[in-house]
């Protein structure tokens, strides 16, 4: 359903913020050893976080839609951050569920975790089975789902699925439906065992890619894709379909570049690595100033490709992850920063469905909507 014709109806698509949340690591046994100061304390019930160096300086207080202290585990933040999007996928919506933030403080623990063990494993691998589990109890739909897993390294969007090696892919655009990857490799996938298999195999050629061009996970950024197709008769004997999309990411490492350089990094490679990243920040500035009303979304491939998950089609949740310790306390303030003006993204989610079946739907819950204002009348 086209939107100026729903507005000239008078209904309006609902918008809806980015939910943001904050994940605090433990002290690293390191850190314990070095007597290292916790300088972060988390008030759960108030999603509020206070940073302070010592008693006698007032605190930077910070409030968020979620906070988890270092005892969260892993299977709450799933069940509190990732779920409530997977359901919305089931439905034909999109879904982003990313982790910011400095090296070293979770992020790839939080989206993959220890992805052998039922305690520590991360959001990816329990998305998996939350879909395969939530297909298999409606028997009424029929589902294809599908798989893809790119990595985009020094502004190069790299399929960590292709059977040929890890290839360099190009960004495209289509009028109507976005950014995307073109000669991506998908796969069809049926259990969650061969999601898993998908992700295990795509690390590996990460770490290929890692070898061979002499990169870390740290320095680039992993998107994990599950597309979902939903089929289902309808009353009219016809068959309806909807899509969701879920993009599970895990972003390089947002400290700044000058170690990376002292190590002999090149400065126009340390700027390619940065660029995603620094684009990402001016995305979310203009996107919350609203300044002006360009957006430079095209200045980086990870901005291109998040395109919809920032102030588009999709439900999105960031996650920003920090750590406790005195000596990252810079750091800790700038992704808390950061979080904070993310939390004012406005995106507009709707269901992706064919513009007939939308209309529909859309006039019936306006319906509704009406019915229940004179009910309260
Ligand atoms: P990042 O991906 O942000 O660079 P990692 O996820 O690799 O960071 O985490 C760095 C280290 O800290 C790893 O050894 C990881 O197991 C540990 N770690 C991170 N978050 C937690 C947590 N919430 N609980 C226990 N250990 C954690
Ligand atoms: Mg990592």
């Amino acid at each position: 359903m086209e939107s100026k014709e729903l507005r000239k109806m008078g209904i309006k698509k609902k918008s809806e913020s980015v939910r943001v949340v904050i994940r605090c690591r433990p002290l690293s046994k390191k850190e314990v050893a070095e007597g290292r100061e916790k300088v972060v304390n988390m008030d759960y019930a108030n999603g509020e976080i206070l940073v302070q160096k010592s008693v006698d300086e007032v605190p930077k207080r910070f409030t968020f839609d979620c906070v988890y202290d270092e005892n969260t585990l892993q299977k709450d933040i799933f069940d509190e951050t990732a779920f409530p999007i997977i359901e919305n996928i089931l439905e034909g919506y999109n879904g982003t569920i990313f982790a910011y933030g400095q090296t070293g403080t979770g992020k790839t623990h939080t989206m993959a975790g220890v992805l052998d063990s039922d305690e520590h494993k991360g959001i990816t691998p329990r998305a998996f089975e939350t879909i395969f589990k939530s297909i298999n109890i409606d028997e009424t739909k029929q589902y294809l789902v599908r798989a893809s897993y790119l990595e985009i390294y020094k502004e190069e969007v790299l399929d960590l699925l292709n059977k040929g090696g890890v290839q360099k892919l190009e960004l495209k655009e289509k009028p109507g439906s976005g950014v995307y990857v073109k000669d991506l490799s998908t796969a069809l996938v049926e259990t969650p065992e061969k999601l898993m298999e998908i992700m295990v195999r795509g690390n590996k050629n990460r770490h290929v890619g890692q070898t061979k061009m002499n990169h870390e996970s740290s320095r680039s950024h992993s998107i994990f894709t599950v597309t979902i197709e939903c089929g289902e008769v309808g009353a009219d004997g016809k068959a309806h379909i909807k899509v969701g999309k879920l993009n599970m990411v895990d972003l390089a490492g947002s400290e700044k570049q000058s170690k990376t350089q002292a190590e002999g990094v090149r400065l126009e490679e340390a700027i390619k690595i940065n660029l995603s990243l620094t684009t990402l920040c001016h995305v979310i500035s203009s996107l919350v100033d609203g300044k002006s009303q360009y957006v430079p979304y095209r200045d980086s491939k990870l901005t291109r490709l998040l395109q919809d998950s920032l102030g588009g089609n999709t439900k999105t949740v960031m996650i920003a992850n920090i750590g406790p310790a005195d000596y990252n306390m810079d750091e800790t303030l700038s992704t808390l920063r950061y979080a904070s003006r993310a939390k004012h993204i406005q995106n507009k989610p709707r269901i992706n469905e064919d513009p007939k079946d939308a209309m529909l739907r859309e006039f019936q819950e306006e319906i509704q909507r009406l019915r229940e204002q004179l009910e309260m009348a």
